[in-house]
């Protein structure tokens, strides 16, 4: 079983403070690409392309994933993924690129923290693992 599926399975998807809590406080080290008064987009620890980036909201208000999106969240959601396509164009991703939401176990999700991969610099495949 891959480290990513096993972790997704051990994680307890609850609202509890995660580890990007403490790199939006800057309590431990990542490598922030870029930062706005809504969201950090960092490099993932653990890339699986040559560019694998994560942005998340600075301000979780219950949007522990995908699954939990109410009404409220729309603005961000929507800004999450238009952070995406700046950082794919900053990254110089003109061919293409993959954007992923893990959600819940099923989906492979260990953060429970809203997080928005972005992944490019070699070719995609489908379907995904
Ligand atoms: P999965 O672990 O299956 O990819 P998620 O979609 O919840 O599940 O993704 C969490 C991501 O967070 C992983 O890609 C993991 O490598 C990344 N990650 C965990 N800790 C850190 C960290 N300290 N800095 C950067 N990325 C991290």
């Amino acid at each position: 079983m891959s480290s990513e599926k096993e972790a997704a399975l051990a994680a307890v998807p609850n609202d509890n403070p995660t580890i990007f809590d403490k790199i939006i406080k800057k309590e431990i080290p990542s490598t922030v690409v870029y930062e706005d008064e809504k969201v950090l987009a960092f490099r993932d620890i653990n890339p699986q392309a040559p560019t694998h980036i994560l942005i998340i909201p600075k301000v979780k208000d219950g949007l522990t994933g995908l699954s939990k999106a109410e009404e409220r969240h729309v603005e961000i959601l929507g800004h999450l993924l238009y952070v995406a396509k700046v950082i794919a164009r900053q990254e110089g991703l003109e061919d293409g690129y993959r954007v992923v939401i893990n959600d819940g176990p099923s989906g492979c999700q260990s953060v429970y923290h809203i997080h928005v991969h972005l992944l490019g610099g070699r070719q995609m495949n489908w379907p995904p693992g």
